[in-house]
C-alpha cells in the first residue's frame, strides 16, 4: 500500500459524517475508483470538493448535494449514471468499485430497497472468524472496513478489500486521524 496518500487523508475536512471517512480511506488507498459521498450542507460539501481538486482528484458537486470525487476523468458520466431513471445499480456498482458478486446481490434487492434490506437482513447476519472484517453495520460509525453491502457474510471478496484497508490501517495507525480504525489493530 506505498500509494496510500496519507496527506490527503490527514488533510481532508474533519467534520463530515463519520462514514464519509470509510469512502475516502478506501479511495486514498486505491481500492475504491471514485465515491460519492452524500449527507452534506452546502458548505461541507464545497469544502470537500476543493480538497479533492487541490489533491488533483477530479470533482463536482450535483444538484442533490453529493460530491463526487474520481482518480479518472469520468465525473459526468457517474453523474449521469446516479441520476439515470434507468436501473443503473449494476453501472453505478462498477464505477464505484463494488465487487461484481455484491453488486449483482443489490441488483437483485432493487436499489430502493437497500435500506430496509439493511437493517432488516444483514443487520442480523452473523460474521464469523475473518469475516467480521466485512461487517458492514459498521459503515455508519466510521470504521468499517468496507464501504458496501457485502452479498453475504461469508464474501471473500470483501474480504479482500477489507485486508487490505486493515494493512493500510495498521501501516497508519499512529497518526491521529486514524484513530477511529483503532479497534481493528488486533485483528
Ligand atoms: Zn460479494
Amino acid at each position: 500500500m506505498e500509494n496510500f496518500n496519507l496527506e490527503a487523508f490527514a488533510s481532508s475536512p474533519s467534520d463530515l459524517p463519520k462514514s464519509a471517512y470509510v469512502d475516502l480511506l478506501l479511495f486514498i488507498s486505491d481500492i475504491k475508483p471514485a465515491v460519492r459521498i452524500g449527507v452534506l450542507d452546502d458548505v461541507r460539501a464545497f469544502k470537500l470538493y476543493l480538497w479533492a481538486i487541490d489533491f488533483k482528484y477530479f470533482s463536482k458537486i450535483d444538484n442533490d448535494g453529493f460530491v463526487f470525487i474520481s482518480k479518472l476523468n469520468n465525473i459526468e458520466h457517474l453523474i449521469q449514471i446516479d441520476q439515470s431513471n434507468q436501473d443503473h445499480t449494476e453501472e453505478l456498482g462498477k464505477l464505484l468499485g463494488y465487487p461484481h458478486c455484491c453488486i449483482k446481490k443489490i441488483s437483485e434487492i432493487g436499489e430502493s430497497n437497500i435500506d430496509l434490506y439493511e437493517e432488516n437482513v444483514v443487520y442480523n447476519w452473523s460474521f464469523e472468524n475473518d469475516f467480521q472484517l466485512i461487517n458492514p453495520k459498521l459503515y455508519y460509525q466510521g470504521y468499517s472496513l468496507i464501504s458496501h453491502i457485502p452479498c453475504s457474510p461469508t464474501c471473500k471478496k470483501s474480504l479482500l478489500i477489507a485486508r487490505k484497508t486493515l494493512s493500510v490501517i495498521k501501516n497508519n495507525q499512529s497518526h491521529y486521524r486514524f484513530s477511529n480504525f483503532k479497534k481493528w489493530l488486533s485483528h
